[in-house]
């Protein structure tokens, strides 16, 4: 078990958010890592045992962790694992994920919505808007070089219209042979993922791939990082290369338009898409080019990873009030690529905007 590995050196207290936030060492990793060696011990008391169920799912699954230890300790990997039998051994202690499971065995999404609404709200909201953008929705026997995951956020809440509109209008500008999927996407899997919910996961994916590959699409590009880890490692799509818009964009452009701004921004780095999936550079590429004026600021979470809304909001809320505070955030608008990022800057009344949101902006200014 490479939890066995850990020699308790500390390094990953510092840097998790959950810890930052408890200050107690059951909340820690190395705190974690200690209670899964000693799990012998714990099983002999139920409450301790029902207890530490409760501590894998108090986790923002950043993977801050797994990138700090020094021991090379694959936490992440613990982390869903011990997830997946916590759940599955024990389905009555984790009831409130419940519905949230229901409605992706039942329609597909995370919302428990109508499936063929999928396509429904952005599309009234945004085709007039956008000369063509029905005839852009996916049917059996139309195919597209590129197809475009929304994934449930985008696909359903409005908070997300403006950047929709934004990656419509980069992409019409950019000329690009695209496709959404409509009420063919079902949810990427994500949240059963994070739950260690693979058999579940799998049935999802298993749709999407039948259509992405009817579609005849040679890329897949989601603006959701959570839809890419799943979109690039577990849909299996032979010859089909998954991207994050950020990189897609980043490709079609050598040189932009300067962005015209009154203030400076800060750059939020997703962490699924920092440290899970890598792409660091082409967010900060692109926002090179538009001359963007930003600063860096650490590389921590936003606190509305791995389901922690749902297992403790007010905890989920204190993290983003910490990271607002010891970044400044208030004092700036801050610029993510990431919907579930969105989500939460906005629900702590953080101004906030997507990447694409700028990028629109300087391709409309130059009139292409
Ligand atoms: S994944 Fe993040 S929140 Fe979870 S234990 Fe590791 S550092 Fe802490
Ligand atoms: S950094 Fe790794 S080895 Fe060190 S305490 Fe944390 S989990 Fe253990």
């Amino acid at each position: 078990m490479s939890y066995d590995r850990c020699v308790r050196c500390g390094s990953c207290l510092k840097i998790c958010p959950i810890f930052d936030a408890m200050g107690e060492e059951q909340y820690s990793p190395r705190g974690k890592n200690y209670l899964l060696q000693i799990m012998d011990e714990i099983e002999q008391d139920p409450e301790a045992a029902k207890e530490f169920r409760k501590l894998l799912f108090t986790c923002t699954m950043c993977g801050r962790c797994k990138e700090t230890c020094s021991s090379d300790v694959d936490l992440l990997k613990v982390w869903h694992e011990q997830r997946g039998k916590a759940v599955q051994e024990n389905p009555e202690e984790f009831a409130y994920l419940g519905p949230l499971q229901n409605a992706l065995e039942n329609v597909q999404n995370i919302y428990g919505l109508d499936p063929e609404d999928r396509a429904m709200f952005w599309l009234d909201e945004l085709e007039d808007e956008i000369p063509g953008l029905a005839d852009r929705v996916y049917e059996p026997g139309k195919t597209a070089e590129t197809m475009i995951f929304l994934g449930c956020l985008m696909s359903f809440r409005s908070s997300q219209l403006d950047v929709l509109r934004s990656l419509f209008t980069a992409l019409e500008k950019d000329g690009a042979d695209y496709m959404v999927m409509g009420s063919e996407e079902f949810c990427c899997g994500h949240p059963l993922y994070l739950m260690g919910d693979d058999d579940g996961a799998s049935e999802l994916r298993s749709h999407n791939k039948s259509v992405i590959q009817d579609a005849k699409a040679k890329q897949v590009v989601t603006c959701c990082p959570g839809c890419l880890i799943q979109l690039k490692e577990h849909h299996n799509l032979e010859g089909v290369e998954a991207l994050h818009h950020t990189e897609f964009f980043d490709r079609r452009y050598e040189t932009l338009p300067e962005l015209k701004q009154e203030k400076e921004f800060a750059y939020h780095d997703p962490c699924e898409l920092h440290r899970v999936l890598e792409i660091k550079k082409e967010p900060r590429s692109l926002l090179d080019k538009m001359k963007a004026n930003y600063r860096d600021i650490e590389p921590s979470c936003c606190g509305g990873g791995g389901l922690l809304r749902m297992t403790d909001a007010n905890l989920s809320d204190i993290i983003i009030e910490m990271r607002a505070a010891s970044e400044g955030l208030r004092e700036n608008t801050v610029l993510t690529c990431c919907p579930s990022c969105r989500e939460q800057l906005l629900s702590n009344n953080l101004e906030t905007k997507d990447i694409v949101e700028l990028l629109a902006e300087v391709l409309e200014e130059r009139g292409d």
